[in-house]
């Protein structure tokens, strides 16, 4: 349990002999503000230093790396957490202004990941454990406090770092809520990316919160499906897109399909005609990226011209693509790539074309 995972009961309950306006006072000091409490200086010393000691508010978040990419526009962190786990975290800058600018928060939803995708660094590794509801908010926290000293405004959350978030539900759902309700962060401009789990995207389309869903697609077919995304086994396409569907029409949100461009693997023109298939009747955004490498994954990226050949024929069946591009890529710290860099090389594995 660290300060994040702390209800405002159970913070109440620290507080049991001092004036009730004191809950308030560190509630509004850990989520709108993102200050420590011993450093509130709204609180008496006394309080303070007691509040500093207090095992059940401290942070669950160790700077173990920050690096600053891509000409200050992104910020990384990679974090210890209390049992000495590492996961990732990162701020971006979204639009060109240097000063007000808006800016976008990737945060990890687990330790590892049992998705097992040979493409990603993180299922690559292998699965820890689960994260709690703290430290997902804290990593959001601690960024926006990073993104208002760089004079950013931090609004939109990505759970796009480690992890698959819909395999941590039950933590991940209470962080959305704290997001929304608490740190002030409008649920419009969360987006949950899932490899697919259908019976948590059907769990989503039955919430209250409108939070966006992103489904990291890659392949079309169940067969290449099979090989690139091993939970496609249990989850095929038939009943990724009916759940997809479902959400589609409770939520009246845009889906976005993500497609990481593996060359030779998934960017034939056999590929374009059945993601425009399967994408069409969803009336799904689908994102390109370039593969990002990885040590364990010896296929690359789509070159740019292949990229943009892919996009064209999307575009012209009809469907809305946008290509994005990986942050970090210049100091080797893209997707996963810290915590690989911490844990030493992987094994390699390739896929069949
Ligand atoms: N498990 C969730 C969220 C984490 S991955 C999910 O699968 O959606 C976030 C996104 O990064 C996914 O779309 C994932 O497929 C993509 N990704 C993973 N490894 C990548 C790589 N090496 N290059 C480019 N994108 C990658």
């Amino acid at each position: 349990m660290a300060r994040y995972d702390l209800t405002r009961d159970e913070i109440a309950a620290l507080l049991v002999d001092e004036p009730s306006y004191r809950v308030g006072q560190v509630w509004d000091g850990l989520y709108h503000q993102g200050t420590d409490p011993q450093d509130l200086t709204v609180l008496p010393r006394r309080l303070r230093a007691r509040l500093a000691d207090a095992d059940a508010l401290a942070p669950a978040l160790q700077t173990d790396l920050a690096l600053d990419a891509d000409g200050g526009a992104t910020v990384k962190w990679r974090w210890a957490l209390v049992d000495g786990r590492r996961i990732e975290t990162v701020l971006m800058r979204m639009s060109g202004a240097v000063t007000n600018a808006r800016a976008t928060v990737c945060v990890s939803s687990q330790a590892g990941c049992a998705m097992a995708c040979g493409f990603c660094a993180t299922g690559q590794a292998g699965f820890d454990r689960n994260l709690t509801t703290g430290e997902i908010v804290e990593q959001v926290v601690r960024a926006r406090a990073e993104a208002s000293r760089r004079g950013w405004r931090l609004t939109n959350v990505v759970f796009m770092g480690m992890g698959e978030p819909l395999a941590n539900y039950d933590r991940v759902w209470p962080a959305v809520r704290r997001l929304h309700h608490d740190v002030g962060l409008s649920a419009r401009h969360l987006t949950i990316s899932t490899i697919g789990i259908v019976p948590g995207i059907r769990r989503l389309a039955r919430e209250d919160l409108p939070v966006n869903l992103a489904v990291s697609l890659h392949a079309a077919n169940d067969e290449l499906r099979n090989r690139l995304v091993p939970i496609n086994r249990r989850y095929p396409l038939a009943a990724l897109t009916e759940a997809c569907r479902v959400w589609h029409v409770a939520k009246g949100r845009r889906l976005s399909l993500e497609w990481a461009l593996i060359h030779g693997v998934n960017d034939r023109r056999s590929d374009v005609a059945e993601l425009a298939e399967l994408a069409r009747p969803l009336a799904a955004h689908v994102n390109l990226i370039p593969l990002n490498p990885t040590p364990g994954f010896t296929t690359r990226g789509t070159p740019p011209d292949g990229v943009r050949a892919f996009r064209d024929r999307l575009a012209d069946r009809g469907v809305n693509v946008t290509v994005r591009h990986n942050r970090g890529t210049d100091i080797a710290a893209a997707c996963g790539q810290l915590v690989a860099a911490a844990a030493g090389a992987v094994p390699a594995v390739g896929v069949a074309r």
